[in-house]
């Protein structure tokens, strides 16, 4: 079997001289009939992104002068409740918190931890309020200027196993894959993955994905700290921890669901080709990924099964507004659903849009251009073809992250 080693790679790296292709490059290649051998690539960088739900954050930081309080009780930032400790900090004036991506605004559940972090990371001001167990209340605010020590942890990230979900019954079903009430019968697809282009779907035995392992967590080099939770060899996850302090707010945030705020990140993994073994192993498609589609409401029941080449194709990955269509509605349901928040006060932000399609599936007078696709199925024996209007995941953050770890790599600023 053909092998080099890392050092043989690195040594090309160094000597300017390493073929080093995206995912994205890589298998457009393939597509083209015009493979690169395993000769002619040395590293794949692979990626993902899409909403985390398992995304916390360590946080440490200073809100009173030393003496005024015992230790915090509870702690919220901008209302959103993280939880004091491990560490008590008697009487320091500064806590250590643990705040779940997932957590909700005690006041507006579509805001929560996925929104508060990007929005530390983006410089803003946040309100802090803090009960102590001797009955103080500490109220301040904070950037991210006063944050000591701010660390990710995910405890399941970069999934390569999804299921798409559609509504078979008749009565609209609200839920996490979409921004609003999935409609019945059959009228519409959410699904979550990045296909061909996700780490683990490019390694499935883990031959270079394995603990301990460096990697991109929204541009900030992080580490595999092993399997995630629920991970297992059929549904693989990974953990992988990095400092908040070093990432790029572009590439997470919150990420609005019927059930209210979940976060989203990015991850790109390189893969060194090592052996024919690994060369092999990337030469997977978006047409070999399955993912079935199930009920909305009976999750691990599949109705039958796609392919990431259905899902995807060559559909748009960014909407076009057009002003002139917008009807300046009462109530803009765009305005109320999109997910990230992107579309606000009749402006369409592309640096936080994710690319869902909810808009041009929802704004009530077209005022979207977003071709976001329909998916052949056959269900419960009938043909069927349901327009897919909620991609809970972003190929174009996903190609963008494995384009900066393929510069990073080539310049050295990322050592494999
Ligand atoms: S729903 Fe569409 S037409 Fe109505 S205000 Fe929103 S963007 Fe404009
Ligand atoms: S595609 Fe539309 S709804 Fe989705 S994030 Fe972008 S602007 Fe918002």
């Amino acid at each position: 079997m053909k092998k080099r080693d890392l050092n043989q790679i690195n040594e090309k790296i160094d000597n300017g001289e390493a073929n080093i292709y995206t995912a994205e490059e890589f298998k457009k290649l393939i597509k083209e009939n015009n493979a690169p051998s395993f000769e002619e690539v040395d590293v794949v960088t692979t990626g993902t992104c899409g909403v985390m739900s398992g995304t916390a954050a360590i946080l440490n930081f200073i809100v009173s002068e030393p003496g005024e309080f015992i230790r915090a009780e509870n702690v919220y930032l901008n209302g959103v409740p993280a939880y004091a400790g491990p560490c008590p900090n008697e009487w320091l004036g500064e806590v250590d918190v643990i705040l779940h991506g997932t957590a909700h605004s005690i006041t507006d559940k579509n805001y929560g931890g996925g929104f508060l972090l990007k929005e530390i990371m983006e410089g803003k001001s946040i309100d802090v309020r803090v009960e102590s167990v001797d009955g103080k209340i500490i109220e301040n605010t904070i950037t991210r200027d006063d944050i000591n020590r701010a660390q990710i942890i995910g405890s399941r990230m970069a999934f390569k196993n999804y299921t798409a979900f559609t509504n078979p019954g008749s009565d609209a079903v609200s839920s996490i894959f979409a921004a609003r009430p999935l409609e019945g019968n059959l009228s519409g697809l959410t699904f979550s993955g990045c296909g061909d282009l996700n780490p683990l779907q490019n390694d499935i035995p883990h031959n270079v994905i394995k603990t301990g392992k460096k990697v991109l967590l929204n541009d900030a080099e992080a580490f595999i700290l092993g399997d995630g939770t629920r991970s297992n060899p059929q549904k693989p996850n990974l953990m992988l921890s990095g400092d908040l302090i070093q990432m790029d707010p572009y590439y997470f945030g919150g990420f609005k669901t019927g059930e209210g705020g979940e976060i989203f990140n990015t991850v790109a993994i390189p893969i060194p080709v090592l052996t024919e073994e690994i060369y092999n192993n990337l030469l997977i498609q978006d047409k070999d990924v399955i993912i079935p589609v199930a009920d909305i409401k009976g999750r691990h029941l599949p109705l039958t099964e796609t392919n990431y080449n259905e899902l995807w194709g060559d559909y748009d990955l960014r909407p076009q507004y057009s002003s002139s269509k917008c009807v300046e509605c009462d109530v803009c349901e765009v305005e109320k659903i999109c997910p990230t928040n992107a579309f606000s006060q009749k402006r369409l932000d592309l640096s936080r849009c994710f690319g869902c399609g909810m808009c041009a599936n929802f704004c009530t007078h077209d005022a979207f251009n977003m071709n976001t696709g329909n998916v052949d199925l056959r269900i419960n024996d009938e043909d069927v073809n349901i327009p897919i209007i909620c991609r809970q995941s972003d190929r174009l953050r996903a190609n963008k992250l494995s384009l900066k770890l393929k510069k990073k790599i080539k310049s050295g600023e990322f050592k494999l």
